[in-house]
């Protein structure tokens, strides 16, 4: 008998001839995010399993934020044997209602999946104190899974995780990453899509402060593990919105900013083989966030632009937020360069051929360029 955890996965059951590939992925990923922990990972069929470990809650708590993980249960693994199960399920310690599910991959097991899971329901009455059955609301079910390995596993507990895909092996997506709610969630959402993703921050130093910009760089931290993010960039816009304040229409400002944004992103897609942008951005959330706003800026992107968070209210994103631990980090006040010369009225129906004429008024390439020169980058 050995203490095990047993995970699951489910939607790369569905991957055909790229099943090993993905089922390889999520037991490289499992190692990544254990390492430092004594344990061991195991490749098994249709399973993986973490063997000889000392602290349980801390791997279960590891493993809920590798995607492609469906599921863990901490179980009891046992030789498949008539007599080893029944000695095992005794051993179990509840209370209550019960009931048992017999799952019998290994088809040469002598006795039926239903049978065997009547023989153990009543083996528990006899020799347990305090127990009844309840096959429509137990309190406790014991499940035998009886794999085709030959080993079984006896588990009581069930933990879910986020399911989705292994994170890719590849960064391939960009983050842009601001000091609010919305875009650390958007990370983890394509994150659970099995996009890898680093990060890139816009400041307006000196208009915002230190404190922000280090705000920013604790989120990174807090989600880079999750997003499997190694670069952070961090760019400067003041140059470019001092240039927008003085010389163009101000109800253009944010709309010429967020271009701006998008033109850095795919300057950096460019140069480091990113092949997608990702942005928080929630429909109709703020003037920036219309249809014609977001026409505006996908009419200078030469990348996908995903918006995971598109159809989500804010406080479903807040939710999500707490969930993943950004929440706390996120509502911290400190000033974002969107914030920074904020026009009394932003339009909420740009033009495309408007927000080009106001960008014409200033030198815009060269500015930009200053702009993508001056990058720091930030080893997470
Ligand atoms: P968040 O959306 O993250 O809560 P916010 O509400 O202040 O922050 P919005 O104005 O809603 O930001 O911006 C929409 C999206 O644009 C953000 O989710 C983010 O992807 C991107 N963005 C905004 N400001 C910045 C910034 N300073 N640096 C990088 N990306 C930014
Ligand atoms: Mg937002």
């Amino acid at each position: 008998m050995k203490n095990v955890i047993l995970v699951r996965f489910n939607e790369i059951h569905l991957k055909g001839g790229n099943k090993k590939y993905f089922t390889r992925l999520l037991y490289n990923n499992m190692r990544d995010a254990l390492v430092g922990i004594d344990c061991k990972v195991e490749n098994g069929v249709n399973r993986l399993i973490v063997r000889d470990y000392a602290d349980e809650d801390l791997i279960v708590d590891k493993l809920k934020f590798v995607f492609g993980v469906h599921s863990v249960s901490p179980a009891v693994e046992v030789d498949n044997n008539k007599e080893e199960i029944e000695k095992c399920v005794l051993g179990l310690n509840f209370e209550g209602g019960f009931k048992c599910r017999v799952n019998r991959a290994d088809k040469s097991f002598p006795v039926r999946s239903n049978d065997f899971a009547a023989d153990l329901g009543e083996l528990i009455l006899n020799n347990k104190k305090q127990v009844f059955v309840d096959i429509h609301c137990p309190l406790v079910v014991v499940n035998v899974d009886i794999r085709e390995t030959g080993k079984t596993y006896i588990y009581t507990k069930t933990i879910y995780a986020y399911s989705g895909l292994p994170l890719s092996e590849h960064r391939d997506g960009l983050l842009l990453l601001s000091g609010g709610i919305d875009s650390p969630v958007a990370g983890f959402c394509m994150a659970k899509r099995g996009l890898r993703q680093d990060l890139l921050h816009f400041d307006s130093f000196p208009y915002t402060s230190k404190q922000a910009k280090q705000k920013v760089i604790d989120i990174a931290h807090s989600i880079k593990d999750i997003i499997g993010a190694k670069y952070m960039y961090i760019c400067s816009m003041t140059k470019m919105q001092e240039e927008f304040h003085v010389n163009c229409k101000q109800e253009y400002a944010i709309n010429l900013l967020r271009r701006a944004m998008i033109r850095v992103a795919n300057a950096l897609c460019s140069k480091f083989s990113y092949k997608t942008i990702i942005t928080g951005e929630s429909l109709g959330q703020v003037a920036s966030q219309t249809i014609e706003s977001l026409t505006s800026t996908n009419s200078v992107a030469e990348y996908p632009v995903l918006r995971p968070l598109i159809s989500l209210n804010k406080s479903e994103i807040i939710e999500m937020a707490k969930d993943i631990n950004t929440y706390d980090l996120s509502i911290l006040p400190y000033e974002d360069c969107c914030t920074v010369f904020l026009p009394r009225n932003p339009i909420t129906k740009p033009k495309v051929s408007d927000a080009e004429q106001e960008e014409n008024k200033i030198p815009y390439n060269e500015l930009l360029n200053a702009v993508i020169n001056s990058i720091e980058v930030i080893e997470l």
